[in-house]
C-alpha cells in the first residue's frame, strides 16, 4: 500500500509491478513492489489524504482484475535480480505497496514467500517491508505472510473512521487484536488539519488509547505534503507533530519517529 510514501518524492498510481526506487521521508530510497491491478487504485479504505486519489467504492475486484501469480512471480524474480544487481547501493529497502492494499491480491501469501525467497537469493542487504491498512488481518494466510516481513507497517490514523473511510466490513477492534499479534509491527499514523482533523486533544487521546495492548517496534507519525482528494485539508505543523510524539513518550512508547 502506498499509504505514506512521500508525494512529489513518492509515487502516484503505477503501471508496473516493480517501480522506483522512490524517495520517501521515512524510508529513503524504496524499491516498490505493486501487487495491485496496473494503473488503478484498489483498496478497502478511501483515506481522505490518499495520494492515489479517491477509489471507486462501488467496484469490487475479483481475481481477473489482478495480474496472475505466474506473471507476478516472474516479474518479481526478474525485477529484484535486475535492480539488486545493478542498483543495490541505491536501494535502502524493498517495499510492498503500490496501487492500494497489497494483501487484497488473492495469492498474497504465495507472492510474499516468493519475494522473501528472491530477496535472500539475491543477497539483499536491505529490509523487506509491507505497508498495509490492516483490513485483511483476519485472514490467517495473510497474517502468516505478513509475519515474514522485516517490518509490517499498519495504518492506524485515528480511533474513528473519519480519516480513513474504511469499507463497511472493516472492524477496528478486530484489526487491532490481530495487529497485537504481529511480531514486527510498525504503526503508521497520518495527521491532518483543516475541514477534517485528527489532531484535537480528545482525538489524539482516543488514538493513543487505541494503541493500548499493541507493542509496535516503532510508531511513525507524519502529515500530508501534497494535494489531497478531500478538499480543505492542511498539513500539521512540525511542533504539533512533536507534541503528539511527546504524548506517546509520556505513555511509555519508546520508539516514535516524527517524519517531516
Ligand atoms: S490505505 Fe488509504 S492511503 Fe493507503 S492506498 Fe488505501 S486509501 Fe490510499
Amino acid at each position: 500500500m502506498t499509504h505514506t510514501q512521500d508525494p512529489g518524492k513518492g509515487h502516484e498510481v503505477v503501471g508496473s509491478v516493480i517501480y522506483g526506487p522512490v524517495r520517501s521521508r521515512r524510508y529513503g530510497n524504496s524499491l516498490g513492489i505493486n501487487l495491485s491491478p496496473m494503473g488503478k487504485k484498489v483498496c478497502t479504505f478511501n483515506c481522505v489524504y490518499c495520494q492515489l486519489g479517491w477509489g471507486d467504492e462501488k467496484k469490487t475486484c475479483g481475481r481477473d482484475d489482478f495480474l496472475s501469480s505466474d506473471v507476478l512471480l516472474g516479474e518479481i524474480s526478474q525485477g529484484l535480480f535486475k535492480h539488486l544487481s545493478e542498483n543495490d547501493a541505491e536501494v535502502d529497502n524493498i517495499v510492498v505497496s503500490g496501487n492500494g492494499e497489497p494483501t487484497l491480491h488473492p495469492d498474497f501469501a504465495l507472492l510474499t514467500h516468493h519475494l522473501i525467497h528472491c530477496a535472500k537469493k539475491n543477497k539483499a542487504r536491505m529490509p523487506v517491508i509491507c505497508f498495509t491498512n490492516g483490513s485483511t488481518l483476519s485472514d490467517d494466510r495473510v497474517f502468516d505472510a505478513l509475519q515474514m516481513f522485516d517490518e509490517c507497517c499498519v495504518k492506524l490514523d485515528a480511533a474513528t473512521s473519519k480519516i480513513d473511510l474504511p469499507n463497511a466490513a472493516f472492524n477496528l477492534d478486530a484489526a487491532r487484536a490481530r495487529m497485537a499479534a504481529l511480531d514486527h509491527l510498525v504503526i503508521q499514523s497520518c495527521f491532518v488539519e483543516g475541514v477534517l482533523s485528527n489532531t484535537h486533544a480528545d482525538e489524539v487521546g482516543a488514538w493513543v488509547d487505541s494503541l493500548e495492548w499493541l507493542s509496535p517496534k516503532r510508531i511513525d507519525i507524519y502529515t500530508i505534503s501534497r494535494n489531497t482528494p478531500h478538499n480543505g485539508l492542511t498539513a500539521v505543523a512540525p511542533d504539533a507533530l512533536s507534541r503528539i510524539a511527546n504524548h506517546l513518550s509520556e505513555r511509555g512508547y519508546k520508539s516514535v519517529r516524527v517524519c517531516i
